[in-house]
This record gives structure tokens, sequence and C-alpha cells, in this order.
């Protein structure tokens, strides 16, 4: 198969970034106007509002995951370029117009941020897509718009904190005000990019904190495109700083060790979290930690079937089953168990396998052909065990380009709980299926993994609902539901899933100090009632 759109593209794509005015128009086209421009052909970073090479000169390479082309070069940071950054971070921060910002002005440069990227919708989404492999539909009415939402939505938030405030019994005041808490590192995955990016990008700068953002070396463009977003927004050069590179010995780790730097909010693996962890203690780094998953999909006998097997379906399948909240593992009563396959392997042969770029596509490529095996890899170790099944897929796509990151939706039934599949994340297109005959056994099998992240329980019995609720040790738990989410709530994990919890409130409370003010009452001092 040849890619109808996204090859052509790359093909005709001039590395200097130059393009003719109608391309910025063309769907499928627009996303060439955010690509670097005509001169260095390589995204730089930001750093104090100027786009600029790494301190070295080095660069790694961008790559279409759908075809395995090169889309673009991309400036390597390392501890120079970390440093440079923090610099600009910490002057914006202390000296700038940043420091005398209200949070009403605030509000106002994050709706404009919010503003900004929906008039690029269509180029974002596309850059996206190309970058990531995720396809349009996704992109265009999913990650995009959510990472427009998520400014608008902190933008409302930050003006409506409230400080708690307490009169003591001799007339003191205390009130507990919250403040920036100066420069925070931001270090975000590859699977939603550009989305998880601002989910924390919005609450830090709606706090007043400057930052240094380095996004996922497999997903660098849409991270590197807010740099025009942000100057049309009228945010003062320093107060967003982005690093391309990577973690180990690059920009992720020099900006962990960084002793100005006061938090990091992280998103990515549950490895990747404890080595943070560590590089960050003797820094003593203030730390939210939203990791890795295992979230399972429970069907009761009593469920709606149909619509619990079809949403258990997209919650395996959705961007291509790299999705930290993802359902891949499933959990079914053994009662509906042929029923609820059979309506597996109908939804997953509707799946359009395609060009991400194609409007109607509906699963596109894993992020990258290292990824794609080490999914591969799960799917040949269940050839291997003894009475699991491999119902659907598990196969390397022959009609696809040969070197971009392709699989197939795959099924695996009869899977026990101790199998790699069950216990390890396998963050691909891949559902594993069990079944359990009692509440305690299904309890026992979703709560029985190190992670702890989310879960679907589908029953038309509330009191078993609710029964399972309390069970469950999860972040989240969706009742006859997956996907849905109010901002407002806390998001985390439990276990191996996370540290501490965004959303929200709790977001602004993170990236955030507290200071308590005591406004003494005279007489207090004069009856010598001095208590701490
Ligand atoms: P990853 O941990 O490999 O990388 C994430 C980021 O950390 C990247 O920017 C990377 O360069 C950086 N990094 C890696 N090592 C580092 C180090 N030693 N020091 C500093 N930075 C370092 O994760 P990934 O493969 O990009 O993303 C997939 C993972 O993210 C999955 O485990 C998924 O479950 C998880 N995830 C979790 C959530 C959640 O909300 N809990 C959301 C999305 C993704």
């Amino acid at each position: 198969m040849k890619l109808r759109r996204g090859t052509r593209l790359i093909e005709n794509h001039d590395m200097d970034g130059s393009m003719s005015p109608e391309s910025t128009q063309i769907p499928g086209q627009s996303f060439r106007r955010l690509l670097p421009q005509a001169g260095h052909g390589t995204a730089y970073h930001l750093i104090n509002g100027e786009l600029t090479p790494s301190a070295d000169g080095a660069t790694f390479d961008s790559i279409n995951p759908a075809t395995g082309e090169l889309i673009c070069k991309v400036a390597l940071g390392g501890a120079q370029d970390v440093k440079a950054a923090v610099a600009a971070a910490d002057r914006a921060w202390r000296e700038g117009p940043w420091s005398k910002t209200t949070a009403s002005e605030r509000a106002a440069i994050l709706r404009r941020i919010g503003d900004e990227i929906l008039a690029r919708k269509q180029a974002f989404a596309e850059l996206e897509s190309l970058d990531s492999g995720k396809p349009m539909s996704e992109t265009l009415n999913g990650d995009i718009p959510r990472a427009a939402y998520n400014f608008h939505f902190y933008a409302d938030l930050c003006n409506h904190q409230v400080s708690p405030s307490f009169r003591s019994d001799d007339g003191s005041h205390h009130t507990t005000v919250r403040e920036p808490l100066g420069v925070v590192g931001l270090i975000t995955p590859w699977n939603l990019p550009l989305y998880l990016a601002t989910w924390k990008l919005a609450p830090a700068l709606a706090q007043g904190n400057a930052v240094v953002l380095k996004p996922a070396e497999l997903t660098p463009l849409t991270a590197y495109a807010l740099h025009e977003v942000l100057k049309a927004a009228g945010v003062p050069a320093g107060v967003v700083n982005i690093v391309q590179g990577f973690g180990p010995d690059s920009a992720g780790e020099a900006l962990v060790k960084h002793p100005t730097v006061k938090a990091i909010s992280f998103t990515g693996e549950t490895v990747t979290g404890a080595a943070i962890m560590a590089a960050g203690a003797a820094t003593l780094k203030k730390t939210s930690f939203e990791l890795g998953g295992k979230g399972a999909s429970i069907i009761f006998a009593d469920a709606d079937i149909e619509r619990a097997a079809k949403t258990s379906a997209r919650a395996a399948m959705r961007n291509q089953g790299q999705v930290c909240l993802a359902g891949s593992r499933l959990l079914v009563e053994e009662s509906v168990a042929p029923r609820v396959i059979e309506i597996l392997k109908s939804e997953l042969a509707k799946i359009k396998l395609g060009d991400p770029m194609a409007p109607d596509t509906t699963m596109g490529a894993l992020c990258g052909v290292e990824h794609r095996n080490k999914v591969l890899s799960y799917i040949e170790h269940a050839c291997s065990l003894p009475g699991v099944k491999i119902e659907m897929g598990g196969r390397v796509p022959e009609n696809m380009p040969k070197n971009g990151a392709w699989l197939e939706p795959t099924l695996i039934t009869n899977v026990q709980q101790d199998s790699r599949l069950v216990q390890e994340e396998i963050f691909g297109p891949v559902l594993t299926v069990q079944t359990f005959k009692s509440f305690d056994e299904a309890m026992s099998k979703v709560n029985g993994t190190k992670y702890g992240l989310s879960c679907s329980v589908w029953t038309r019995d509330i009191d078993k609902a609710n029964q399972a609720a309390n069970k469950i040790r999860t972040g989240i738990v969706w009742i006859n539901c997956w996907f849905v989410r109010n901002l407002h709530t806390a998001f985390g994990g439990m276990k191996q899933s996370g540290v501490g919890r965004e959303g929200g409130q709790y977001s602004l409370d993170f990236f955030s100090e507290m200071k308590t003010v005591c406004v003494a009452n005279p007489l207090h001092e004069r009856h010598g009632l001095v208590w701490i």
C-alpha cells in the first residue's frame, strides 16, 4: 500500500521549510507551515523566546513512523542547553514582566494560547499525526482541541482560587496563600504529545511559574511548533523554554538535576519515574509522576454486553493501544465470554488500519519501529505459551510501508494471570482476555498487577458496581464507561502507576508553594499569649 498523502508530502517537502501560501490552506498540507522555516531546516530549542540551536550543534532525526522517512532534523539538547533555558526561565520569573502579572492577566494570556492553537488546529493535527503515527481522526477531534482546552480550562480556574483564612481566639488572622515555585521542569511522553505537554504547561503558567519543557524525543514537533503560538499569545520571552533531546545523559536528566529547577512534573514509564526520583533527590525536587498502566475492563454477566464489549474494544485499541488508561486486559464473567469475544472480533475487524493522514483511518502506525518490535515480542511470547490463543491479528500487515511501525489489532484469549502479557505494560494494540467465575476472583485479578491507574466495570447492578469501586485499587474507576473525564477531578495512579495527582486544583497546588501570613492582634502580645 502506498500512503496517500503522508508519503507524498514527505517526498515533496522542502527541507528548508519553504512553502507556497496555498499549502497553508489545503488540508493535508497545512502542517508544513509549522515545520522549521527557511534557513536552518531544523526544529530548534526555544530559549528566552528565540529559536536556538544546540550549544554543540548536535541534532537528531524526527522520523515519520508510518513510513520510516525523515521529517526534519531536531536540535539535540544537553546540559549546556538546559543551563541556558533554566537561566532564561529564572530571569523571566524573577525580573521579567511575568513576575508582575496578576492571575487575571495570566488567565487572559492562557486563553489566547488556547485560541492560537485552535486557529492552527488543522496544521497542528496534521503535524501530530505525521510525527506520531496516530490517525487524523484522533488528532483533529481529540489531541489538538484538548490541548487548546487545557489552556482555556486553566484560564478559568486560575482566576477562581481561594485562600483559606482563620481567625484565632486571640484575634490574630492567618491566611494561606499560594505563590509560584519559580522554575519548573516538564517532561512528557510520546503517546499524547501536545495534549500532555499542555496539560502540564497550562497549570504551571497559571500559577506564575516559568517553565522548561522537555518533550519526548519520538514526537518533538508539535511542542516545537508552540513557539509561534506563544509569541502570538504574548507570552513574554523566557517564560516558556523548550529543550529537545533524550532522557538519560541528555536534556531530560540535566533538567532533573538542575538545582534551580524546583519541581518536575513527569509523565512516562514507571522505571523512568524511579530514575527521575533518584536523580532529583540531591536537589530535593518536588515531583509529580503519572506513570505506566495496565488497565482492565471487567464485564459482569448482567452488563449491557453489546455496549460493554464494543467500548472495551475501543478502550484497548484507541491510539494503537498506546494510552496509559487503555483497557488492555479484559476480565469477563465465564458465562458471557463467548458472546463478548464474538463482539470483540467483529469490532476489531471494523478497524481501518491505514495512512494516519487519511480522514477515514481509525488505526495508524505505532510510534516507532523499535516500540512496535517490543510489542511484537509480547505476541511472539504469547505464541510460546501453552493454551494461549491468538484469536485475531498478531502480524505486521504486508500492505503497509515496510519501514513503518505497523501492527494488526490483536486479540489474545486464554491468558493466565501470572503471564507477562497480563503483568507488563505492552502499550500497543493488543487485548488479552481472561475469564472469572466470581466477584472475588474478578477483584483479585484486577488488583493482581503492580499497576493501579484505571479500570472500567460493566454491570447493571448498582450495588455490585459500588462494591467493585470500593475494592479496586486504581486512581480512576469507570462504571459503564471508559475515558470519560472531568478535568476538575484528581488524575493519577496508585501503586506503581504514579505519585501524586494532577487535574483541576490538584495541578495548581502542585505548581505552587503555600505561604501562611499571620497578622497579629495587638492584644495578643499584651496578654503574652505567644504560641507556636
Ligand atoms: P519514557 O519514560 O520512556 O519517556 C518519557 C519522557 O521521559 C521522555 O521525554 C524521555 O526523554 C524522558 N526521559 C527518559 N529517561 C529519562 C531520565 N532518566 N531522566 C529524565 N527524563 C527522562 O516514556 P514513553 O515511552 O515516552 O511513554 C510511554 C509511557 O508513558 C507508558 O508507560 C505510559 O503508560 C506512560 N504514560 C502515563 C500516563 C499517565 O497519565 N499515567 C500518560 C501517558 C503515558
